[in-house]
């Protein structure tokens, strides 16, 4: 199948390897000259623009950072929308604001695109593995196009309803781990002021009442997991401000359906917090600094 991916950053370059790897003719493009050599090296076609990248293609997939990178790019300055012909599936992995999904699904569909936003879980590790859970938001016959695509980069789809529901899913989802993160991270920090060795703690809770993801592939304490971003100096995974966007999509939405997330917004602040002391580039799980003695 011919495929345009537009967004080739810590999700989306290996994302696009992994198609390529499957014997998709890939097409593929990012503002970002580092990320497009990163591709380029691993044998991906580099398109010169979005424009090119999207030429004949039957699939276009974006891996965005935000909802304005979104709209701006299928919408406004990037115009892409109004390249493509009728009949072609437009595949949004962004995590953004259900409503911007809605916005771009109406358009695309007066032009006769297909369009759904599939959003992902399972961070760069699961990126690289092909091991993604997709939440999907659309037309099932468009789901079912994009099936056998979804399915070489990741190991879960799930409909969780129409246009924008697979958003709605993502920030719930997106809620509970900047919580978890922060609460793994609070209660490790506890331990090792205590005196205890953050391994020997963070296995006793991983089998315990208090296990999560967090403890189980993405530690926060450097040292305890060789293949969390908190042993690389927390470069690459998921970034704080990445983070802190998401708990604002999650508490714009709660706003407007008045539901209460007292968690979400404390969550929110304490990423905020985080943000504004300068580590919003690092991986979100250096939220410990937060909590850790420094110096
Ligand atoms: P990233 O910042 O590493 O990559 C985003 C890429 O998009 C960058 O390389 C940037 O240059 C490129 N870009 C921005 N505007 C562009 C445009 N108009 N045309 C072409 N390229 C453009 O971000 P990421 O970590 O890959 O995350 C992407 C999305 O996936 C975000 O919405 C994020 O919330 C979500 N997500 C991330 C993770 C994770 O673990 N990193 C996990 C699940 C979901």
């Amino acid at each position: 199948m011919k495929i345009a991916f537009i967004g080739l950053g810590n999700m989306g370059g290996p994302m696009a390897v992994n198609l390529h790897k499957a014997g998709h003719e890939v097409r593929a493009f990012d503002l970002s000259q580092p990320a497009r050599d990163k591709l380029a090296a691993d044998g991906v076609a580099i398109a010169a623009d979005a424009h090119a990248a999207v030429q004949d293609a039957e699939v276009v997939i974006s891996m965005l950072p935000a909802s304005q990178h979104v709209d701006s790019l299928f919408l406004g300055a990037g115009e892409l929308l109004a390249k493509l012909p009728a009949g072609t599936l437009v595949i949004d992995c962004s995590t953004i604001a259900a409503a911007t999904s809605r916005k771009v699904a109406e358009a695309a569909k007066a032009r006769g695109v297909a369009f759904i936003d599939a959003p992902v879980s399972g961070g760069t590790g699961g990126a690289i593995a092909g091991t993604l859970t997709f939440m999907v938001g659309g037309e099932t016959a468009d789901l079912e196009r994009a099936r056998p695509v979804l399915e070489k980069m990741g190991a879960n789809i799930f409909h969780a309803g129409g246009v924008g529901a697979g958003q709605t899913a993502k920030i719930c989802n997106n809620m509970l781990l900047g919580i978890l993160m922060a609460g793994t991270s609070e209660a490790i920090a506890l331990g090792v002021a205590n005196g205890l060795d953050p391994k020997v703690l963070s296995e006793i809770m991983r089998r315990s009442s208090g296990g999560n993801w967090a403890l189980e592939k993405y530690n926060p304490m450097p040292g305890v997991m060789e293949t969390a971003p908190a042993s690389k100096g927390y470069a690459g995974g998921f970034g704080t401000d990445l983070m802190l966007k998401d708990l604002g999509l999650a508490q714009e939405n709660a706003a407007a359906v008045k539901a209460a997330t007292p968690l979400g917004g404390l969550a929110r602040n304490l990423y905020a917090a985080h943000s504004l002391a300068g580590h919003g580039a690092l991986d979100f799980s250096s939220i410990i600094k937060s909590v850790q003695k420094q110096g």
